[in-house]
């Protein structure tokens, strides 16, 4: 967990993903446990206390205005090789994976 959130901090920054304002100390799921999400970096972004209970089992979609989405999809893609490292090979990325990346762009069009 320590961990996880060290690397997420380093792909996002120290701050909130969501209302970048308070320190990031907790992991949020972009796909909810509740919904399945997985708990790989892929799925994972560091959020503030405040902003995780608030977006409780809502989607990063329904949570999210588009300019924060875009924000985030940007430092995605920049640290993509860093988020995909704990897929060995392209067989094992889970299904939508690739997709998930490409949502975040395709709201720009
Ligand atoms: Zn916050």
């Amino acid at each position: 967990m320590e961990n996880k959130l060290k690397k997420l901090k380093n792909i996002y920054g120290e701050l909130c993903v969501y209302c970048s304002k308070n320190i990031a100390t907790t992991i949020d799921h972009i796909i909810p446990t509740s919904r399945y999400g997985p708990n790989l970096l892929t799925n994972l972004l560091p959020a503030c206390k405040k902003c995780n209970s608030k977006k409780s089992s809502l989607s990063i979609y329904e949570f999210c205005s588009k300019d924060i989405l875009f924000r985030i999809d940007e430092k995605r893609q920049v640290n993509k090789f860093v988020l995909l490292s704990e897929y060995t090979s392209e067989q094992d990325l889970p299904l939508g994976v690739t997709r998930e990346f490409g949502l975040f762009s395709t709201l720009r069009n």
